[in-house]
């Protein structure tokens, strides 16, 4: 916790406030975002840095309070704490998601936390792991409603449904398919299906694919590809592990092959 605030001060000191991020702000014009979070320390500082980026922020301190404003408020994105007064981050992140499709960056104390927030498919977007710096965070809230803004375009505008042998993506609907039969994806598992499907054969480095499908250029960790992949193998392959559409070459990456 010391270790973090120290952290984030050191940055926030040098953040200077560029040509381009105030373009960028301008782009992303009073987006809200809601800091579900009990340390005040913590949610304050949060709140301060978003705020110098030109976003609104709205803090609750407990589980209960988070759930509500997140229902009720309508933000633009939710940064969620785990563990929380009331009712915890994993409950009121399952909660949200059965109301709203607002991207969740989910803040984890521990280390031994995400495997736990990316196992239990809490539906998601994100998870960063305290302490992290304040540059990391703003990029990965505006990586995270920039997609969300993209993916509405593009359902929007959209009606398209390609077929890769016997899997089909229905790009309007944000839905796989495999022999006719619904995969049960997230938003993530499906985008990474999507892109490696339309790539066909072409050898993507798990760099690459959190550039491209993550849309983070410098923060994001590896393993977060790695284990999306297999997720995503889980559901769709017929044996995961001996995976016949999404292929690991090593020491390289990873890429979509069509099953014969
Ligand atoms: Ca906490």
């Amino acid at each position: 916790m010391l270790q973090w605030l120290c952290a984030t001060c050191a940055v926030t000191g040098e953040a200077e406030k560029s040509a381009d991020a105030i373009r960028e702000t301008n782009l992303m014009e009073a987006k809200k975002v809601l800091i579900i979070e009990d340390e005040k320390p913590i949610s304050d500082i949060i709140s301060y840095n978003l705020t110098k980026e030109g976003f609104e922020t709205e803090a609750a301190y407990d589980g209960q309070e988070g759930l509500d404003k997140a229902l009720k408020t309508n933000p633009d994105l939710v940064l969620l704490d785990i563990m929380l007064p009331t009712i915890d981050g994993f409950e009121i992140c399952k909660r949200i998601r059965e109301r709203s499709n607002v991207p969740i960056i989910i803040l984890t104390a521990k280390e031994e936390e995400v495997d736990k927030v990316l196992g239990l498919e809490l539906g998601a977007d994100d998870y960063m792991t305290k302490p992290f710096g304040h540059r990391e965070l703003i990029a990965r809230v505006k990586a995270n409603i920039r997609r969300r803004a993209m993916t509405d375009i593009v359902g929007r505008s959209e009606a398209n449904i390609k077929e890769y042998g016997n899997i089909t993506i229905d790009n309007n609907l944000f839905e796989a398919r495999k022999n006719g039969e619904l995969l049960e994806l997230t938003l993530r598992e499906f985008e990474l299906l999507k892109y490696l499907a339309e790539r066909e054969g072409k050898v993507y480095s798990r760099e690459q694919l959190l550039e491209d499908v993550w849309e983070y250029e410098y923060y994001g960790d590896i393993r977060t590809v790695d284990v999306t992949v297999r997720r995503l193998r889980e559901k769709l392959e017929d044996d995961s592990s001996d995976p016949g559409y999404i292929l690991t070459k090593r020491g390289v990456g990873y890429y979509f092959n069509r099953p014969e």
